[in-house]
């Protein structure tokens, strides 16, 4: 298991689902954890603090916004300003919208784009300098099933999780001999609050029950019928920074019950 002993993780979208996870995870193994997103100002202090006390580390909140390209370098800043340097930074936050592409308002089209492809850009703009200089870094992009093969009525979110995949293999490329690795985990279907939420929409768009959605539309692309857990895209995601993965870059690792296998 990777040792994140006074290392420094910042992982955006962390207030919620697999990044709420991964901060764990991070913290878990010794690293001091910079925690990003949206959510109620109590939940995330009590968050934060549990974070501290569970782990015996440092953490921090950042409430930066991800449409926001000079509060995703303040994010990396804070980190880098509190704990003396960036270290891990894992670009997860995202939002979904499901609708038919002739109907698909402009405006979140622009939003998925933002949040879910061009604030990894801006992260990893920001994070790249310090890591090359101490020559090791670890940046983890939260991809997708979705990055490999599409669904109907997500075409901004298979959009956006694609261009992230190619994100990851530019990066991956250039910081190859900084001892700096860029990968990506595509997850199938995790249950947190992201797919609880389309379930209505999908619900309208496909004129389906709830159960129907869940059977036939979110697990009929999963073989092993079962939700992945975002412990397990966690798990993932700290062994990528364990010197055992030294030698991963530039991939798209799955983690989806066998969905993009067929
Ligand atoms: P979630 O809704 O539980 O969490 C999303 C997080 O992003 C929250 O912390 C939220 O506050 C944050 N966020 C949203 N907009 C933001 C903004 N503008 N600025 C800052 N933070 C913002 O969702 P999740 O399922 O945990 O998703 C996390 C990532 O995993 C996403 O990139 C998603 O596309 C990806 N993913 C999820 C699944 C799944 O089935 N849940 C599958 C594959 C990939």
């Amino acid at each position: 298991m990777a040792d994140l002993k006074g290392k420094t993780a910042v992982v955006t979208g962390s207030t919620s689902g697999i990044g709420l996870a991964i901060a764990r995870k991070m913290a878990g193994a010794g690293a001091n954890v910079v925690i990003n997103g949206f959510g109620e100002a109590t939940a995330i202090e009590k968050e934060r603090a549990g974070i501290e006390s569970e782990f015996k580390v440092k953490a921090v909140y950042s409430p930066a916004d991800m449409t926001k390209p000079a509060e995703i370098a303040g994010m990396v800043a804070l980190g880098e300003k509190t704990f003396g340097s960036v270290d891990v930074l894992v670009n997860n936050a995202g939002i979904q919208f499901v609708s038919p592409v002739e109907d698909f308002p402009i405006e979140k089209w622009d939003a998925i784009i933002a949040i879910n492809l061009s604030s990894a850009f801006h992260g990893i703009r920001a994070a790249v300098p310090g890591m090359k200089k101490r020559k090791w870094g670890r940046i983890i992009n939260t991809a997708s099933a979705h990055s490999l093969v599409a669904s109907p009525f997500k075409a901004a979110y298979v959009s956006a999780k694609h261009g992230i995949a190619g994100l990851t293999k530019t990066v991956a490329l250039e910081l190859a001999t900084y001892k700096v690795t860029c990968n990506c985990i595509s997850p199938g279907y995790v249950w947190t609050p992201l797919v609880e939420k389309q379930i209505p929409d999908t619900m309208k768009a496909r004129n389906m029950t709830k159960e129907q959605v869940i059977n036939d539309v979110l697990l009929e692309a999963q073989p092993t019928k079962e939700f992945v857990t975002a412990d397990q895209v966690a798990a993932l995601a700290l062994y990528l920074c364990g010197d055992d993965a030294s030698q991963i870059t530039g991939a798209n690792l799955s983690m989806d019950g066998g969905w993009t296998a067929a």
